[in-house]
């Protein structure tokens, strides 16, 4: 599969003055993406979890009727929900079987789709930079280019917060991204091989840095890859000698879920033998071990980072204001403070929850993300075509599930009124976890190709390994 790389040359000096919104055009070239019609123009940049969703619904509306262009901006071609990395980087599922590629989305909803990467902007005169592509090879894929809008929702996402410790960017597995999850299961893979072919002498130790969702459902996925690798023919690899470590700073695991959720989700993973350790300052990665404030040194082949996350950097220059995670402050309208032509949503948006102490924010979650993306949706319509000034936002958390593979799935269902939830577990929390992904999906591309995917892949998987081997 073909790999573009953004090139950011002239990082170090004129990047500061880039998005300077009051400031006159940056004379730096590019090329300029010219209007071909005087309709309004929405561009959405990111097509994760929530921008996906939100350029699909606006094409399918304004943009089917002409009432407004809907274009989309993203950094790759193709989209993956980013909750199923966990299992792709496990390779309990296919990343190909699971993209959604952008031009083919714009197509059938009716929007259209610009590749490339958004590093800045001019507010002033409501045009936003990509940052030139090159291929793999090195040749130039698109140069940089200028893209005017009227309206612009920045849907950017997160990644990943290594808060300056060293040895995390050199030694450590991301998994932010499709590519990350993809290399992380080729090392795996190539780790698993090493063992085998040294007789299964040495120990296979796997270091998951980060006990929040992620890490937890990694720890689970892996514990069940590293044994089938096994079932597999790596059958020198001794089950009792693969060692997974989850490590995190914080007194208990899952610790922005309820206490019961984190209690339960421990017990299942103790009883696997993950050797779960909190309290621990990660202080520094080396290559083949974790190191923490209180002088321990874990042994580990393989440590993969899921320690926090942040909004792109690049949020934190464009002049508008923005928190220590760099996410770009939001009012109930998600509408940016500074300029009433920009909104935010998603990982990348300090969105106001409405109903709680003041100062909270809306959780970093797909579910806020598709809520938000379906509110602008309407919203943006709303304010287009009837003139009706824009909703507010009010989150509604439906609770949390956590998904420990082929084990169990735990979670904590809210209800109607709020209230402190309710423990769910079993075939019922495995159909509500499936269930969230399917919901996404059927935003995308409608209930009756769900289905129908949903069959060829059912066909596709009996004639597969149960998980991924190359
Ligand atoms: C491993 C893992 C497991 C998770 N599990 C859960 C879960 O079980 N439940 C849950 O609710 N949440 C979960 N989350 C969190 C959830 O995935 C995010 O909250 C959600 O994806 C946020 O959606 P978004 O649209 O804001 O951003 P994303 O889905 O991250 O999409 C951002 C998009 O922006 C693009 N982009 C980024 N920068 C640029 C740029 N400069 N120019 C152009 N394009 C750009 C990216 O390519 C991407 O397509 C999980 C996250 C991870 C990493």
């Amino acid at each position: 599969m073909t790999e573009f790389r953004t090139v950011f040359p002239e990082r170090a000096a004129p990047l500061d003055f880039l998005p300077r919104g009051d400031a006159p055009a940056p004379e730096l070239g590019g090329k300029l993406l010219a209007r071909e019609s005087d309709l309004h123009r929405i561009i959405v940049v990111g097509g994760g979890a929530g921008g996906l969703e939100l350029v699909t619904r606006l094409g399918d509306t304004l943009g089917r009727h002409g009432q407004a262009e809907i274009f989309l901006v993203d950094k790759y071609l193709h989209h993956l929900w980013k909750p199923l990395l966990h299992e792709v980087a496990a390779g309990t599922l296919r990343l190909e079987d699971n993209e959604v590629t952008y031009l083919g989305q714009a197509r059938s909803h009716h929007f259209r789709f610009r590749f490339g990467t958004m590093e800045g902007m001019d507010r002033a005169r409501r045009e936003i930079y990509l940052a030139p592509t090159l291929d793999e090879d090195g040749n130039e894929v698109s140069p940089r280019r200028i893209i005017p809008y009227d309206t612009l929702v920045l849907a950017v996402g997160s990644v990943t917060n290594d808060f300056g410790i060293p040895g995390v960017k050199e030694y450590a597995w991301p998994l932010n991204e499709p590519r990350d999850a993809r290399r992380f299961h080729r090392r795996l893979l190539a780790a698993s091989v090493h063992c085998q072919i040294l007789d299964g002498q040495e120990p296979l130790d796997i270091a998951i840095v980060g006990a929040g969702a992620t890490g937890v459902e990694l720890a689970a996925e892996l514990h069940q890859t590293v044994r089938e690798f096994v079932s597999y023919g790596l059958d020198k690899i001794d089950p009792g000698r693969i060692r997974i470590t989850l490590v995190s700073s914080t007194p208990r695991i899952l610790p922005g879920l309820p206490e019961s959720l984190s209690a339960a989700v421990h017990a299942k993973l103790a009883s696997l033998g993950i050797e779960i350790l909190c309290n621990e300052r990660v202080v520094k990665i080396d290559k083949d071990a974790v190191l923490t404030a209180s002088g321990k040194r874990l042994p580990a082949l393989v440590t993969v980072w899921a320690g926090g996350i942040k909004a792109p950097d690049f949020l934190a220059h464009l002049g508008l204001e923005t928190n220590r995670m760099n996410q770009l402050v939001v009012d109930a309208t998600l509408r940016t403070g500074q300029d009433e032509h920009i909104y935010a949503l998603g990982d990348c948006a300090a969105a106001p929850w409405l109903g709680r102490e003041p100062g909270t924010i809306v959780p970093p979650r797909a579910q806020a993300a598709h809520q938000q993306a379906m509110l602008l949706a309407k919203s943006l319509k709303r304010q287009l075509t009837a003139g009706k000034p824009a909703p507010e936002f009010q989150y509604r958390d439906f609770g949390s599930l956590v998904s420990l593979g082929r084990y169990e799935v735990l979670g904590n269902l809210m209800g109607k009124v709020g209230g402190r939830g309710m423990m769910v577990h079993g075939l019922f929390a495995r159909f509500m976890y499936w269930f969230l992904y399917q919901k996404h999906l059927m935003v995308l591309n409608g209930v009756s190709r769900v289905f129908l995917s949903l069959a060829a892949r059912l066909i596709a998987k009996s004639t597969q390994p149960r998980v991924k081997l190359h």
